[in-house]
C-alpha cells in the first residue's frame, strides 16, 4: 500500500495523529529544544504499546520511517524527518515502583523528575542527571550521566528489562535472557534499534544526600578551577561534580544576584550524611566569597534541580568533547576561550567530572559499559537570533578546537548535540556489534534516531 495525502486516516490509534495543515500542526511538531525545526510527515501522539505497534506496522506498510521522541531535548541532532512519522510518547506517563525489589517500571514518556518523585515516595532514588524534564528513555538509551555516576555508573546499566516494538511491529520484552543483543544495544547505543514503550530499572536505597552548588564571580578563574580539579581528584567515588562558566542572560527569570554577569559555579552531589558532605565541600567554600551557596542535605529527588538547567522549552545549540586529562595548561586554555574575558556568547561552558564507576567496565553493561575519559566538556548557547546563532556556532567550534590537545577518543552520546554518526562517539568494535544488531532487527532502516550508525564501518 502506498501512502496518499489522507492515508493517515487508516492509522487508527487511541492517541492522536497530526498531519501538516491540521490546526495546531506547529505545536504538534515542536520539540523541547526550539532550535529544532521538525518537519515529519505526521506526528503520532501514542498512548500505549498497542498504539506504538500500530504506528510501526503502518509505517512498514507505507514505506515510512518512525522516529521515537520523548521530549525533544535531543532533537537538534535528529536531522530532516522526510518520510518519517514522529512518534511522541509524552502521553505515556505511568510509573510504578516496587519497593520490595527496589525497581521501577516506567512508560516511555516519563520524565526524570517524575521517576525521581515516585522513587522518593518509597525512600529511594533513580539516577538523575542535571535536567528534571529530560525523558528517562532518551536519557537512558544514550547512557545517562548522573550526579550519582561516579558511584553507580551509567543509568543505562541499571536497566533490567526493556519493552519494545521492533520494526516488524511486534511487541517484545527484552532482557539478559531474551534477545540479549537488542537489550545490549539499547543500553547506551541510542534509540535506533526499536521503539521503546517501557523501561524496568533498579532504584537506589538513597532518600537524601548532600548536594548543591556554589556560585562565584567568574573572575576567580584559573586558580579556582585548578583547586576544584585537585579537589575532584582527591574525593571519593561518592562525589560527582561539575565546574563551569555560566553567563545567565539579563532577563527577569534569572534571580537578581546572578543576572547578566559571568559566573563560575561548582556543583556536586555527595552520597552520605550531612556531616560527611559538609566536610567534603569545605575546601570549595574556601575558594572565595560565594554569591550563592545552595549546598545542603536534600531529598534525592531534588538532585535534578541543583544545576538549575532551563525547564521551559528554549532554543539551544551545544557541542562537546571528552578530555583525557585536565592539566594546568588545559585549564588556562579553557579560561582563555570561555572565561570572563573571552567575550563568549555561550550560556555555559562546563567540565563534568567522570571517573570512578563511570570508568570501570560494567561486565553486565550494554553498549556503554564505561567511558574512558576524565572530564566531559560541554558548551551550550541560546540562539535567540540568527546572528547570535552564528556567533554561538563559531564559539562552540573554538571551545572544541582549543581543548583538542587534551581530547580523549570518541564522545558521549547524550552530549552530541550536533548531527554525527554513532561511529564518531563509540569505539569501532561497539559500532560493529551495533551494526549487526541493526541489520538483524531493522534491516530496512525504518527506526530513525538522533544519531545513526554510518552506512559502512568507519
Ligand atoms: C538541559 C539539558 C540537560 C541535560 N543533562 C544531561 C545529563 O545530566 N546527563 C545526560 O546523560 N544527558 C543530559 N542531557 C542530554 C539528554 O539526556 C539527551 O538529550 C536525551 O537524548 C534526552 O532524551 P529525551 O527523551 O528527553 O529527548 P528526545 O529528543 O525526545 O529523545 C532523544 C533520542 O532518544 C531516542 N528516543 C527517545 N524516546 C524513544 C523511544 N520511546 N524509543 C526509541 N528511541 C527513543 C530517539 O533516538 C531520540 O532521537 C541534557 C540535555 C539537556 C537539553
Amino acid at each position: 500500500m502506498h501512502r496518499s495525502m489522507n492515508g493517515f486516516n487508516e492509522l487508527s490509534i487511541a492517541g492522536r495523529v497530526a498531519t501538516p495543515g491540521d490546526s495546531g500542526w506547529d505545536a504538534a511538531r515542536a520539540a523541547w529544544n526550539l532550535a529544532a525545526d521538525q518537519n515529519p510527515v505526521a506526528v503520532a501522539f501514542v498512548e500505549s504499546a498497542d498504539d506504538v505497534a500500530k504506528v510501526v506496522s503502518f509505517a512498514g506498510r507505507t514505506d515510512l520511517k518512525v522516529a521515537g521522541q520523548g521530549t525533544g531535548h535531543g532533537a537538534v541532532a535528529l536531522g530532516p524527518l522526510d518520510d518519517t512519522i514522529l512518534l511522541k510518547t509524552e502521553r505515556m506517563r505511568e510509573v510504578e515502583v516496587d519497593a520490595g525489589s527496589r525497581t521501577a517500571t516506567i512508560a516511555a514518556g516519563v520524565l526524570v523528575e517524575e521517576l525521581g518523585a515516585a522513587a522518593q515516595a518509597h525512600g529511594m532514588c533513580s539516577m538523575p542527571g542535571s535536567s528534571p524534564n529530560v525523558g528517562i528513555v532518551g536519557y537512558t538509551l544514550g547512557g545517562g550521566l548522573s550526579w550519582l555516576g561516579r558511584r553507580y555508573g551509567f543509568a543505562c546499566n541499571r536497566v533490567t528489562a526493556i519493552d519494545v516494538v521492533t520494526a516488524d511491529g511486534e511487541q517484545r520484552r527484552i532482557d539478559p535472557d531474551n534477545e540479549p543483543d537488542l537489550f545490549w544495544a539499547l543500553r547506551g547505543g541510542g534509540g535506533g534499534y526499536a521503539i521503546v514503550t517501557g523501561l524496568h530499572v533498579n532504584l537506589l536505597p538513597i532518600s537524601e544526600l548532600y548536594a548543591g552548588a556554589l556560585v562565584f564571580p567568574a573572575e576567580l578563574g584559573a586558580d579556582a578551577l585548578r583547586a576544584w580539579r585537585d579537589w575532584a581528584a582527591s574525593v571519593s567515588e561518592d562525589v560527582t561534580s561539575i565546574g563551569r562558566f555560566l553567563r545567565p542572560p539579563p532577563i527577569p527569570d534569572v534571580p537578581e544576584p546572578l543576572r547578566g554577569r559571568p559566573l563560575l559555579t561548582f556543583g556536586a552531589a555527595c552520597v552520605g550524611s550531612q556531616e560527611e558532605g559538609e566536610a567534603t565541600i569545605a575546601p570549595l567554600r574556601e575558594l572565595g566569597e560565594p554569591i550563592l551557596d545552595t549546598f545542603g542535605q536534600i531529598p534525592a529527588e531534588g538532585l535534578s534541580r541543583i544545576h538549575m538547567d532551563p525547564e521551559p522549552p528554549v532554543p539551544g545549540m551545544g557541542h562537546h568533547r571528552l578530555l583525557s586529562e585536565l592539566p594546568d595548561d588545559a585549564i588556562d586554555a579553557f579560561v582563555g576561550v570561555a572565561g570572563p574575558d573571552a567575550g563568549s556568547p555561550l550560556l555555559l561552558a562546563e567540565l563534568r567530572q567522570l571517573g570512578g564507576a563511570l570508568a570501570r567496565r560494567d561486565e553486565n553493561g550494554g553498549a556503554l559499559p564505561s567511558l574512558d575519559a576524565d572530564f566531559a566538556l560541554l558548551g551550550v548557547g541560546m540562539p535567540m537570533t540568527p546572528e547570535l546563532g552564528q556567533a554561538i556556532e563559531a564559539s562552540l567550534d573554538d571551545l572544541h578546537d582549543t581543548m583538542q590537545p587534551w581530547a580523549a577518543d570518541g564522545g558521549y552520546f547524550n552530549f552530541a548535540e550536533r548531527p554525527c554518526d554513532v561511529d564518531a562517539l563509540l569505539p569501532p568494535e561497539t559500532c560493529a556489534r551495533l551494526r549487526e544488531v541493526k541489520g538483524r532487527w531493522d534491516p530496512e532502516g525504518m527506526i530513525v534516531a538522533n544519531h545513526a550508525l554510518s552506512a559502512t564501518a568507519a
